[in-house]
């Protein structure tokens, strides 16, 4: 078996040195296209509801750009008109308006959704998870996507991953956190799993929309909050008010996008359209995660360098304890809910074989 497996690979490697016009040969495909002035002309108008307020930097932008380029590649066929959070619908009912064909698409972060769909979290972020290049294995090749897909199926909505943060940070406080009894009566903007985990830990995790978070802060309402990252934060101004800026972001080593599109559109369309959206959606993986590489690296450097913001780094054991919450936490959410369980083990078993290769190629390199 494995010299037959040698011989192919070494047979492909001999037809790859022979040049793209072999390897072209090799792979031709047999499906019959219709000619191009025989191309359906059907003309199609949708509407994209997101859960971001209108033109929202990089997130809602790259909403925009993405019905811009699905207009331009399919020749004007599919025009997608999108709508900010509030504009057709509130950002948070945007799920139901695509599930419910109010609007053809969505455009969100599927951890809004846990209240319906619990085990959605694990398409946004997961406390102490993968990180990027590590997550976006597991959705196109450790069978993230399909899970995904069943999870939204029962709601006739069908996911692509569209993009997504990269590391965030740990967050802006006000209190100096040196050791685990530092968490103790912590009151934090932090939702989701991370959110629970800071309750076990000792602190209360406040739940504040994006536009409340300064003013409870500024009033000492919250003692911190954690927002995104570098980019994202310097726009709100919290180093204005918040004295320390905490990494790593454990509560979202990353934290990723989704399009959703209703089943009953997508399959009213013609092949070449339903591929547009696809490989649209899938090109914003690498446009959002390289526009937040990019801002998060200059914004850090601002903040270091010309707002002189006090960096600090949260202590080896509050991120043991941290850790150690977040795996009961998770163990809560899994033995409550089956379909939890299903994409977590997925999710856990993709992770501990990457997190090898992950730490020996890159870690070590760094
Ligand atoms: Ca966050």
């Amino acid at each position: 078996m494995k010299n037959l497996r040698r011989r192919e690979f070494l047979k492909k490697s001999a037809v790859a040195a022979l040049g793209s016009s072999a390897l072209i040969s090799a792979c031709s495909d047999e499906k019959k296209y219709a000619e191009p002035d025989k191309i359906s002309n059907e003309k199609f108008e949708w509407k994209m509801v997101t859960a971001w307020p209108p033109h929202y930097p990089i997130l809602g932008e790259s909403a925009d750009k993405m019905a811009k380029e699905i207009e331009v590649m399919s020749s004007g066929r599919l025009k997608i008109k999108v709508f900010g959070g509030g504009e057709l619908v509130p950002a948070l009912e945007s799920f139901d308006a695509a599930s419910q064909g109010v609007a053809d698409m969505c455009h969100s972060a599927s951890y809004y959704w846990a209240g319906k769909v619990p085990a959605a979290q694990f398409f946004t972020a997961i406390p102490f998870g993968m990180n990027s290049q590590q997550a976006y294995s597991w959705f196109f090749n450790g069978g993230g996507i399909d899970l995904w897909k069943e999870i939204y199926d029962p709601f006739n909505l069908i996911p692509f991953p569209a993009g997504g943060t990269g590391a965030q940070m740990g967050g802006w406080f006000n209190k100096q956190i040196n050791s685990v009894a530092d968490l103790n009566g912590l009151k934090m903007r932090i939702p989701g799993i991370g959110g629970k985990v800071m309750n076990k830990a000792g602190g209360s995790s406040v739940l504040s929309a994006g536009a409340e978070i300064y003013t409870n802060l500024e009033r000492g309402v919250i003692d911190a909050a954690e927002w995104v990252g570098p980019y994202h934060d310097y726009l709100m101004g919290f180093h204005k008010i918040a004295k320390y800026y905490y990494y790593p972001g454990w509560q979202e080593p990353a934290s990723f996008v989704e399009l959703l599109v209703n089943k009953n559109s997508f399959n009213g369309l013609p092949d070449d359209l339903k591929k547009i959206i696809e490989t649209v959606a899938t090109s914003h993986c690498l446009s959002m995660f390289s526009t937040f590489e990019q801002k998060n690296a200059e914004y850090y450097n601002k903040l270091k360098n010309e707002e002189k913001v006090d960096f600090r780094k949260f202590p080896d054991d509050v991120l043991a304890v941290l850790k150690k919450y977040t795996e009961e936490v998770l163990q809560e959410m899994t033995d409550s809910d089956p379909m939890s369980k299903k994409v977590y083990d997925s999710y856990k078993k993709f992770q501990k074989i990457s997190s090898v290769w992950t730490y020996t190629a890159e870690n070590n390199y760094m």
